[in-house]
Protein backbone atom coordinates (compact mmCIF):
# COMPACT_ATOMS: atom_id res chain seq x y z
CA UNK A 1 0.00 0.00 0.00
CA UNK A 2 1.18 3.60 -0.82
CA UNK A 3 1.21 6.19 1.25
CA UNK A 4 0.10 9.19 -0.72
CA UNK A 5 2.02 12.64 -0.02
CA UNK A 6 0.51 15.65 1.73
CA UNK A 7 0.67 19.08 0.84
CA UNK A 8 -0.04 22.41 3.37
CA UNK A 9 -1.60 25.13 2.03
CA UNK A 10 -0.35 28.42 4.39
CA UNK A 11 -0.77 31.57 4.49
CA UNK A 12 -2.19 34.63 6.35
CA UNK A 13 -5.72 35.24 6.55
CA UNK A 14 -7.28 36.05 2.33
CA UNK A 15 -4.33 35.46 0.28
CA UNK A 16 -6.84 33.06 -1.14
CA UNK A 17 -5.84 29.72 0.63
CA UNK A 18 -9.83 28.29 0.18
CA UNK A 19 -9.69 29.19 -2.49
CA UNK A 20 -6.70 27.54 -4.11
CA UNK A 21 -7.53 24.64 -1.94
CA UNK A 22 -10.88 23.96 -3.69
CA UNK A 23 -8.88 24.22 -7.02
CA UNK A 24 -6.91 21.74 -6.27
CA UNK A 25 -9.33 19.15 -4.62
CA UNK A 26 -12.41 20.40 -7.34
CA UNK A 27 -12.75 18.00 -9.46
CA UNK A 28 -12.47 15.24 -7.07
CA UNK A 29 -14.98 16.66 -5.15
CA UNK A 30 -17.27 15.96 -7.93
CA UNK A 31 -16.46 12.77 -7.65
CA UNK A 32 -17.25 11.77 -4.23
CA UNK A 33 -21.33 11.93 -4.72
CA UNK A 34 -22.94 14.10 -2.02
CA UNK A 35 -24.29 11.34 0.37
CA UNK A 36 -27.04 12.54 2.44
CA UNK A 37 -25.99 12.39 6.19
CA UNK A 38 -22.27 13.32 5.86
CA UNK A 39 -20.93 16.80 7.44
CA UNK A 40 -17.65 16.93 6.57
CA UNK A 41 -15.07 19.78 7.10
CA UNK A 42 -13.77 21.75 3.93
CA UNK A 43 -9.79 21.22 5.30
CA UNK A 44 -8.84 18.08 4.10
CA UNK A 45 -8.99 16.64 0.72
CA UNK A 46 -7.79 14.79 -2.14
CA UNK A 47 -5.59 16.13 -5.08
CA UNK A 48 -4.36 14.31 -7.95
CA UNK A 49 -2.10 16.04 -10.87
CA UNK A 50 -0.85 14.10 -13.52
CA UNK A 51 -1.97 10.80 -12.24
CA UNK A 52 -0.26 11.48 -8.87
CA UNK A 53 -2.78 11.46 -5.84
CA UNK A 54 -2.21 13.46 -2.78
CA UNK A 55 -3.67 14.93 0.13
CA UNK A 56 -4.28 18.72 0.49
CA UNK A 57 -4.64 20.32 3.99
CA UNK A 58 -6.20 23.98 4.01
CA UNK A 59 -4.44 24.75 7.30
CA UNK A 60 -6.32 27.88 7.57
CA UNK A 61 -9.39 25.35 8.41
CA UNK A 62 -8.01 25.06 11.73
CA UNK A 63 -9.43 27.86 13.42
CA UNK A 64 -8.05 28.29 17.08
CA UNK A 65 -10.55 30.74 18.01
CA UNK A 66 -9.12 31.92 21.19
CA UNK A 67 -5.97 32.55 19.83
CA UNK A 68 -4.43 36.08 18.56
CA UNK A 69 -4.12 35.79 14.89
CA UNK A 70 -0.12 36.11 14.69
CA UNK A 71 -0.02 32.87 17.44
CA UNK A 72 -3.10 31.08 14.55
CA UNK A 73 -0.67 31.50 11.93
CA UNK A 74 2.15 30.21 13.71
CA UNK A 75 0.29 27.65 14.82
CA UNK A 76 -0.94 26.92 11.06
CA UNK A 77 2.42 26.69 9.42
CA UNK A 78 3.93 24.43 12.47
CA UNK A 79 1.48 22.24 11.18
CA UNK A 80 2.00 22.09 7.70
CA UNK A 81 5.56 21.38 9.04
CA UNK A 82 4.44 18.35 10.94
CA UNK A 83 2.09 17.21 8.79
CA UNK A 84 3.16 17.85 5.07
CA UNK A 85 6.08 16.24 2.12
CA UNK A 86 5.34 19.76 0.55
CA UNK A 87 4.59 23.08 1.66
CA UNK A 88 2.75 25.80 -0.54
CA UNK A 89 2.64 28.79 0.97
CA UNK A 90 0.52 31.85 -0.48
CA UNK A 91 1.47 35.15 0.33
CA UNK A 92 -1.43 38.46 -1.78
CA UNK A 93 0.68 40.04 -5.33
CA UNK A 94 -1.67 42.84 -4.13
CA UNK A 95 -0.49 43.48 -0.91
CA UNK A 96 2.94 43.29 -1.34
CA UNK A 97 5.28 41.93 1.55
CA UNK A 98 3.84 41.96 4.99
CA UNK A 99 4.98 41.73 8.48
CA UNK A 100 3.00 38.39 8.95
CA UNK A 101 4.38 37.18 5.69
CA UNK A 102 8.31 37.56 6.47
CA UNK A 103 7.43 35.38 9.84
CA UNK A 104 5.79 32.95 8.08
CA UNK A 105 8.56 32.27 5.99
CA UNK A 106 11.21 32.55 8.57
CA UNK A 107 9.25 29.20 10.42
CA UNK A 108 8.88 28.35 7.11
CA UNK A 109 12.88 28.38 5.93
CA UNK A 110 14.11 26.70 9.62
CA UNK A 111 12.00 23.68 9.25
CA UNK A 112 13.99 22.55 5.66
CA UNK A 113 10.52 21.28 4.41
CA UNK A 114 10.66 21.64 0.59
CA UNK A 115 8.25 25.26 0.59
CA UNK A 116 6.82 26.54 -2.96
CA UNK A 117 5.92 30.35 -2.48
CA UNK A 118 2.82 31.24 -4.63
CA UNK A 119 1.94 34.89 -5.13
CA UNK A 120 -1.51 34.59 -5.38
CA UNK A 121 -3.76 37.19 -7.12
CA UNK A 122 -1.65 37.86 -10.66
CA UNK A 123 -5.17 37.50 -12.59
CA UNK A 124 -3.27 38.86 -15.39
CA UNK A 125 0.31 39.08 -17.30
CA UNK A 126 0.34 42.91 -16.70
CA UNK A 127 0.40 41.93 -12.59
CA UNK A 128 3.42 39.82 -13.04
CA UNK A 129 5.63 42.46 -12.10
CA UNK A 130 4.26 42.50 -8.66
CA UNK A 131 5.44 38.81 -7.70
CA UNK A 132 9.25 39.96 -8.22
CA UNK A 133 9.32 41.74 -4.56
CA UNK A 134 8.56 38.04 -2.91
CA UNK A 135 11.74 36.33 -4.02
CA UNK A 136 13.51 38.38 -0.83
CA UNK A 137 11.88 36.24 1.20
CA UNK A 138 14.52 33.28 0.96
CA UNK A 139 12.69 30.97 -0.31
CA UNK A 140 13.40 30.08 -3.93
CA UNK A 141 11.66 30.54 -7.12
CA UNK A 142 8.44 32.25 -6.74
CA UNK A 143 5.01 31.32 -9.00
CA UNK A 144 2.44 33.31 -9.77
CA UNK A 145 -1.00 32.32 -9.68
CA UNK A 146 -4.44 33.37 -10.08
CA UNK A 147 -7.02 31.48 -7.78
CA UNK A 148 -10.18 32.83 -8.49
CA UNK A 149 -8.91 32.52 -12.29
CA UNK A 150 -7.16 29.40 -12.06
CA UNK A 151 -4.27 30.65 -13.65
CA UNK A 152 -0.44 28.93 -12.91
CA UNK A 153 -1.38 26.06 -10.92
CA UNK A 154 -0.68 23.84 -13.63
CA UNK A 155 3.21 25.19 -13.26
CA UNK A 156 2.47 25.11 -9.75
CA UNK A 157 1.66 21.32 -9.20
CA UNK A 158 4.21 20.98 -11.59
CA UNK A 159 6.84 21.93 -8.81
CA UNK A 160 4.78 20.43 -6.00
CA UNK A 161 4.93 16.86 -7.71
CA UNK A 162 9.03 17.95 -8.52
CA UNK A 163 9.18 18.13 -4.78
CA UNK A 164 7.74 15.01 -3.38
CA UNK A 165 9.45 12.36 -1.77
CA UNK A 166 10.84 9.42 -3.78
CA UNK A 167 8.04 6.72 -3.33
CA UNK A 168 9.62 3.92 -1.19
CA UNK A 169 7.16 1.24 -0.89
CA UNK A 170 6.22 1.00 2.55
CA UNK A 171 7.38 -2.64 3.65
CA UNK A 172 4.01 -4.28 4.46
CA UNK A 173 3.46 -7.97 5.32
CA UNK A 174 0.01 -8.68 3.85
CA UNK A 175 -1.37 -10.78 6.61
CA UNK A 176 -0.87 -8.43 9.29
CA UNK A 177 -4.40 -6.72 9.74
CA UNK A 178 -3.65 -3.30 10.15
CA UNK A 179 -5.72 -1.13 12.49
CA UNK A 180 -6.43 2.52 13.50
CA UNK A 181 -8.33 3.42 16.35
CA UNK A 182 -10.00 6.60 15.88
CA UNK A 183 -12.37 9.35 17.37
CA UNK A 184 -12.86 12.40 18.83
CA UNK A 185 -10.71 13.24 22.34
CA UNK A 186 -11.49 11.31 25.55
CA UNK A 187 -13.79 8.56 24.14
CA UNK A 188 -10.66 6.36 25.26
CA UNK A 189 -8.85 5.62 22.31
CA UNK A 190 -5.09 5.19 24.42
CA UNK A 191 -7.22 3.10 26.72
CA UNK A 192 -8.78 0.70 24.15
CA UNK A 193 -5.45 0.54 22.48
CA UNK A 194 -3.81 -0.80 26.11
CA UNK A 195 -6.43 -3.23 26.73
CA UNK A 196 -5.96 -4.95 23.58
CA UNK A 197 -2.11 -4.78 23.85
CA UNK A 198 -2.31 -5.55 27.77
CA UNK A 199 -3.82 -8.91 26.42
CA UNK A 200 -1.81 -10.07 23.52
CA UNK A 201 1.34 -10.86 22.79
CA UNK A 202 3.41 -7.84 21.53
CA UNK A 203 5.99 -9.00 18.76
CA UNK A 204 7.27 -5.67 18.14
CA UNK A 205 6.68 -2.02 19.93
CA UNK A 206 7.01 0.98 19.33
CA UNK A 207 8.14 0.86 15.12
CA UNK A 208 8.69 4.31 14.20
CA UNK A 209 6.89 5.52 11.03
CA UNK A 210 8.72 6.12 8.00
CA UNK A 211 8.15 9.40 7.56
CA UNK A 212 6.09 10.14 10.76
CA UNK A 213 6.22 9.65 14.68
CA UNK A 214 3.12 7.62 14.26
CA UNK A 215 3.43 4.30 17.11
CA UNK A 216 2.29 0.88 15.42
CA UNK A 217 2.19 -1.96 17.61
CA UNK A 218 2.32 -5.45 16.21
CA UNK A 219 0.78 -8.05 18.07
CA UNK A 220 -0.53 -11.67 17.29
CA UNK A 221 -4.03 -13.20 18.31
CA UNK A 222 -5.04 -16.76 17.08
CA UNK A 223 -2.76 -17.02 14.87
CA UNK A 224 -3.30 -13.90 13.27
CA UNK A 225 -0.78 -10.61 13.37
CA UNK A 226 -2.42 -7.44 13.83
CA UNK A 227 -0.96 -4.18 14.06
CA UNK A 228 -2.36 -1.29 15.98
CA UNK A 229 -1.74 2.41 14.93
CA UNK A 230 -2.59 4.47 18.11
CA UNK A 231 -3.67 8.22 16.95
CA UNK A 232 -3.71 9.07 20.35
CA UNK A 233 0.01 8.55 21.15
CA UNK A 234 0.98 10.06 18.08
CA UNK A 235 -0.40 13.53 20.55
CA UNK A 236 3.00 15.99 21.03
CA UNK A 237 3.40 18.65 24.28
CA UNK A 238 2.43 21.83 23.79
CA UNK A 239 1.18 22.62 20.17
CA UNK A 240 -1.53 25.00 20.56
CA UNK A 241 -3.26 23.27 17.17
CA UNK A 242 -3.96 19.95 18.99
CA UNK A 243 -6.33 21.17 21.20
CA UNK A 244 -8.45 22.49 17.74
CA UNK A 245 -11.27 19.67 17.31
CA UNK A 246 -10.71 19.29 13.36
CA UNK A 247 -7.03 18.11 13.96
CA UNK A 248 -8.63 14.99 15.64
CA UNK A 249 -9.95 14.31 12.40
CA UNK A 250 -6.76 15.16 10.37
CA UNK A 251 -5.29 12.64 12.82
CA UNK A 252 -7.47 9.50 12.20
CA UNK A 253 -7.57 10.63 8.26
CA UNK A 254 -3.15 10.26 8.28
CA UNK A 255 -3.76 6.87 10.43
CA UNK A 256 -6.44 5.62 8.31
CA UNK A 257 -4.69 5.70 5.41
CA UNK A 258 -1.82 3.13 6.54
CA UNK A 259 -5.08 0.77 8.18
CA UNK A 260 -7.52 -1.75 6.50
CA UNK A 261 -9.61 -1.52 9.29
CA UNK A 262 -10.70 1.61 11.29
CA UNK A 263 -12.11 1.49 14.45
CA UNK A 264 -13.99 4.08 15.34
CA UNK A 265 -14.77 5.22 18.56
CA UNK A 266 -18.03 6.55 20.49
CA UNK A 267 -18.09 7.64 24.13
CA UNK A 268 -21.45 5.58 25.75
CA UNK A 269 -21.57 8.29 28.21
CA UNK A 270 -21.34 10.69 26.13
CA UNK A 271 -23.88 9.90 23.49
CA UNK A 272 -23.71 10.63 19.58
CA UNK A 273 -22.17 13.95 19.05
CA UNK A 274 -21.49 16.20 16.06
CA UNK A 275 -17.76 15.86 15.82
CA UNK A 276 -18.45 11.87 15.63
CA UNK A 277 -20.34 12.37 12.90
CA UNK A 278 -17.03 13.90 10.96
CA UNK A 279 -15.07 10.95 12.18
CA UNK A 280 -17.28 8.72 11.42
CA UNK A 281 -17.98 10.15 7.75
CA UNK A 282 -14.13 10.33 6.74
CA UNK A 283 -13.89 6.73 7.79
CA UNK A 284 -16.56 5.92 4.98
CA UNK A 285 -14.86 8.02 2.75
CA UNK A 286 -11.74 6.40 3.38
CA UNK A 287 -12.72 3.38 1.99
CA UNK A 288 -11.67 0.81 4.86
CA UNK A 289 -13.53 -1.54 6.28
CA UNK A 290 -15.04 -0.30 9.77
CA UNK A 291 -15.96 -1.57 13.19
CA UNK A 292 -17.81 1.08 15.19
CA UNK A 293 -17.30 0.21 18.86
CA UNK A 294 -19.13 1.95 21.82
CA UNK A 295 -16.74 2.46 24.55
CA UNK A 296 -17.54 3.22 28.38
CA UNK A 297 -20.52 1.06 28.17
CA UNK A 298 -19.27 -0.08 32.01
CA UNK A 299 -20.70 3.54 33.14
CA UNK A 300 -23.97 3.34 31.29
CA UNK A 301 -27.63 3.03 32.78
CA UNK A 302 -28.58 -0.12 31.12
CA UNK A 303 -31.99 -2.06 31.31
CA UNK A 304 -32.40 -5.04 28.33
CA UNK A 305 -33.18 -2.51 26.16
CA UNK A 306 -30.12 -0.28 26.31
CA UNK A 307 -28.38 -1.41 24.05
CA UNK A 308 -30.87 -2.04 21.53
CA UNK A 309 -31.57 1.91 21.67
CA UNK A 310 -28.01 2.75 21.27
CA UNK A 311 -28.03 0.64 18.02
CA UNK A 312 -30.91 2.31 16.54
CA UNK A 313 -29.46 5.44 17.28
CA UNK A 314 -26.27 5.14 15.62
CA UNK A 315 -28.10 3.61 12.73
CA UNK A 316 -30.15 7.04 12.74
CA UNK A 317 -27.35 8.77 13.00
CA UNK A 318 -24.67 7.10 11.04
CA UNK A 319 -27.16 6.24 8.00
CA UNK A 320 -24.14 6.02 5.47
CA UNK A 321 -22.17 3.41 7.77
CA UNK A 322 -25.03 0.99 7.81
CA UNK A 323 -22.69 -2.19 7.11
CA UNK A 324 -20.44 -0.95 10.14
CA UNK A 325 -21.04 -3.49 12.85
CA UNK A 326 -20.93 -2.08 16.26
CA UNK A 327 -19.18 -3.61 19.43
CA UNK A 328 -20.00 -2.54 23.02
CA UNK A 329 -17.27 -2.59 25.28
CA UNK A 330 -15.16 -1.14 28.07
CA UNK A 331 -12.00 -0.43 28.09
CA UNK A 332 -11.46 0.40 31.43
CA UNK A 333 -13.05 -2.90 32.83
CA UNK A 334 -12.20 -4.81 29.90
CA UNK A 335 -15.85 -6.52 29.46
CA UNK A 336 -16.55 -7.43 26.33
CA UNK A 337 -12.97 -6.93 25.23
CA UNK A 338 -12.69 -10.21 23.35
CA UNK A 339 -15.46 -9.29 21.45
CA UNK A 340 -13.46 -6.85 19.66
CA UNK A 341 -11.02 -8.64 17.56
CA UNK A 342 -12.93 -10.98 15.96
CA UNK A 343 -15.02 -8.52 14.40
CA UNK A 344 -12.31 -6.44 13.37
CA UNK A 345 -10.61 -10.09 11.30
CA UNK A 346 -14.41 -10.39 9.92
CA UNK A 347 -14.05 -7.15 8.77
CA UNK A 348 -11.17 -7.55 7.34
CA UNK A 349 -11.62 -10.19 5.25
CA UNK A 350 -14.75 -8.70 4.01
CA UNK A 351 -13.07 -6.29 3.17
CA UNK A 352 -11.22 -8.12 0.41
CA UNK A 353 -13.66 -10.60 -0.82
CA UNK A 354 -13.98 -11.45 -4.08
CA UNK A 355 -17.33 -12.28 -5.61
CA UNK A 356 -17.56 -14.39 -8.39
CA UNK A 357 -18.87 -12.77 -11.53
CA UNK A 358 -21.42 -15.46 -12.64
CA UNK A 359 -23.08 -15.21 -9.09
CA UNK A 360 -22.59 -11.83 -8.73
CA UNK A 361 -24.82 -11.49 -12.50
CA UNK A 362 -27.62 -13.89 -10.74
CA UNK A 363 -28.12 -11.32 -7.64
CA UNK A 364 -28.44 -8.25 -10.03
CA UNK A 365 -30.57 -9.79 -12.55
CA UNK A 366 -32.90 -10.82 -9.91
CA UNK A 367 -33.04 -7.53 -8.00
CA UNK A 368 -34.11 -6.10 -11.21
CA UNK A 369 -36.97 -8.16 -11.69
CA UNK A 370 -38.07 -7.72 -8.52
CA UNK A 371 -37.58 -4.12 -8.45
CA UNK A 372 -37.76 -2.79 -12.29
CA UNK A 373 -34.70 -0.24 -13.11
CA UNK A 374 -35.86 3.22 -13.10
CA UNK A 375 -36.92 5.57 -16.18
CA UNK A 376 -35.93 9.28 -16.95
CA UNK A 377 -37.48 11.11 -19.82
CA UNK A 378 -38.61 7.59 -20.91
CA UNK A 379 -35.35 5.91 -20.99
CA UNK A 380 -35.33 2.95 -19.04
CA UNK A 381 -31.89 2.02 -17.27
CA UNK A 382 -30.48 -1.14 -18.86
CA UNK A 383 -27.82 -3.43 -17.21
CA UNK A 384 -26.23 -5.87 -19.15
CA UNK A 385 -23.20 -6.83 -17.16
CA UNK A 386 -21.87 -6.40 -13.54
CA UNK A 387 -18.17 -7.60 -12.33
CA UNK A 388 -16.00 -6.85 -9.52
CA UNK A 389 -13.08 -5.14 -10.36
CA UNK A 390 -11.46 -4.43 -7.19
CA UNK A 391 -11.12 -5.62 -3.40
CA UNK A 392 -10.24 -3.95 -0.28
CA UNK A 393 -12.57 -2.01 -0.44
CA UNK A 394 -15.25 -3.95 -3.47
CA UNK A 395 -16.23 -2.37 -6.26
CA UNK A 396 -18.27 -3.45 -8.79
CA UNK A 397 -19.08 -2.08 -12.14
CA UNK A 398 -22.19 -1.96 -13.95
CA UNK A 399 -22.32 -2.03 -17.69
CA UNK A 400 -25.38 0.05 -18.43
CA UNK A 401 -26.82 2.02 -21.32
CA UNK A 402 -26.87 5.37 -19.73
CA UNK A 403 -24.92 5.98 -16.53
CA UNK A 404 -26.43 8.75 -15.97
CA UNK A 405 -29.73 6.83 -15.10
CA UNK A 406 -28.52 5.14 -12.31
CA UNK A 407 -29.27 7.34 -9.64
CA UNK A 408 -28.56 7.39 -5.96
CA UNK A 409 -32.05 5.37 -4.15
CA UNK A 410 -31.68 2.93 -7.01
CA UNK A 411 -27.96 2.14 -6.47
CA UNK A 412 -28.54 1.88 -2.94
CA UNK A 413 -31.04 -0.27 -3.30
CA UNK A 414 -28.97 -2.79 -5.78
CA UNK A 415 -26.02 -2.49 -2.89
CA UNK A 416 -28.55 -3.92 -0.38
CA UNK A 417 -29.14 -6.68 -2.49
CA UNK A 418 -25.86 -7.32 -2.63
CA UNK A 419 -24.51 -7.28 0.80
CA UNK A 420 -27.64 -9.70 1.22
CA UNK A 421 -26.18 -12.12 -0.81
CA UNK A 422 -22.73 -11.83 0.05
CA UNK A 423 -20.57 -11.32 3.39
CA UNK A 424 -19.67 -7.40 2.58
CA UNK A 425 -20.44 -6.85 6.17
CA UNK A 426 -18.08 -3.89 7.98
CA UNK A 427 -16.50 -3.10 4.73
CA UNK A 428 -18.02 -0.17 2.10
CA UNK A 429 -19.07 -1.48 -0.91
CA UNK A 430 -19.01 0.81 -4.12
CA UNK A 431 -20.85 0.51 -7.50
CA UNK A 432 -20.20 2.35 -10.53
CA UNK A 433 -21.82 2.44 -13.83
CA UNK A 434 -20.01 2.46 -16.66
CA UNK A 435 -21.31 2.79 -20.16
CA UNK A 436 -21.55 -0.20 -22.14
CA UNK A 437 -19.60 -0.16 -25.88
P1 LIG B 1 -8.10 32.49 2.72
O1 LIG B 1 -8.59 33.25 3.89
O2 LIG B 1 -6.60 32.56 2.61
O3 LIG B 1 -8.59 31.08 2.66
O4 LIG B 1 -8.62 33.26 1.40
P2 LIG B 1 -9.90 32.98 0.49
O5 LIG B 1 -9.65 31.83 -0.42
O6 LIG B 1 -11.11 32.92 1.35
O7 LIG B 1 -9.90 34.27 -0.41
C1 LIG B 1 -9.99 35.57 0.15
C2 LIG B 1 -10.56 36.51 -0.88
O8 LIG B 1 -9.66 36.66 -1.98
C3 LIG B 1 -11.87 36.04 -1.48
O9 LIG B 1 -12.71 37.14 -1.63
C4 LIG B 1 -11.47 35.48 -2.83
O10 LIG B 1 -12.50 35.56 -3.77
C5 LIG B 1 -10.30 36.38 -3.20
N1 LIG B 1 -9.36 35.72 -4.12
C6 LIG B 1 -8.84 34.47 -3.99
N2 LIG B 1 -8.00 34.21 -5.03
C7 LIG B 1 -8.00 35.30 -5.81
C8 LIG B 1 -7.33 35.66 -7.04
O11 LIG B 1 -6.58 34.88 -7.61
N3 LIG B 1 -7.58 36.89 -7.54
C9 LIG B 1 -8.42 37.76 -6.94
N4 LIG B 1 -8.59 38.93 -7.52
N5 LIG B 1 -9.07 37.47 -5.79
C10 LIG B 1 -8.86 36.25 -5.23
P1 LIG C 1 -8.52 9.28 24.22
O1 LIG C 1 -8.34 10.76 24.35
O2 LIG C 1 -9.57 8.97 23.19
O3 LIG C 1 -7.26 8.52 23.99
O4 LIG C 1 -9.16 8.77 25.61
P2 LIG C 1 -8.43 8.09 26.87
O5 LIG C 1 -8.11 6.67 26.62
O6 LIG C 1 -7.31 8.98 27.31
O7 LIG C 1 -9.63 8.12 27.90
C1 LIG C 1 -10.26 9.31 28.29
C2 LIG C 1 -10.88 9.14 29.65
O8 LIG C 1 -11.93 8.17 29.59
C3 LIG C 1 -9.90 8.65 30.70
O9 LIG C 1 -10.20 9.28 31.91
C4 LIG C 1 -10.20 7.16 30.79
O10 LIG C 1 -9.91 6.62 32.04
C5 LIG C 1 -11.70 7.12 30.53
N1 LIG C 1 -12.12 5.85 29.95
C6 LIG C 1 -11.61 5.22 28.86
N2 LIG C 1 -12.26 4.06 28.64
C7 LIG C 1 -13.20 3.94 29.59
C8 LIG C 1 -14.20 2.95 29.89
O11 LIG C 1 -14.35 1.93 29.22
N3 LIG C 1 -14.99 3.20 30.96
C9 LIG C 1 -14.86 4.31 31.73
N4 LIG C 1 -15.67 4.45 32.76
N5 LIG C 1 -13.94 5.24 31.48
C10 LIG C 1 -13.11 5.08 30.44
Amino acid sequence: MMVKPTVAIVGRPNVGKSTIFNRIIGERMAIVEDEPGITRDRLYGEGEWLHRFFHVIDTGGIELNDEPLLTQIREQAKLAIDEADVIIFIVNGRDGITASDEEVADILLRSKKPVITAVNKIDNYEMREQMYEFYSLGLGEVFPISGSHGLGLGDLLDEVLERFPVEDEEEKDDDTIHMAVIGQPNVGKSSLVNAVLGEERVIVSDIPGTTRDAVDTEFEKDGQKYSIIDTAGMRRRGKVYEKAEKYSVLRAMRAMERADVAVVILDGEAGIREQDKKVAGYAHDSGRAIVIVVNKWDVVEKDDKTMHRFTEEIREEFQFLDYAPIVFLSAKTKRRMQNLLPVVRQVAENHHVRVPTNVLNEVIMDAVIMNPTPTHSNKRLRINFATQVASGPPVIVLFVNDPELLHFSYRRYLENKCREAFSFEGTPLRIVARKKN
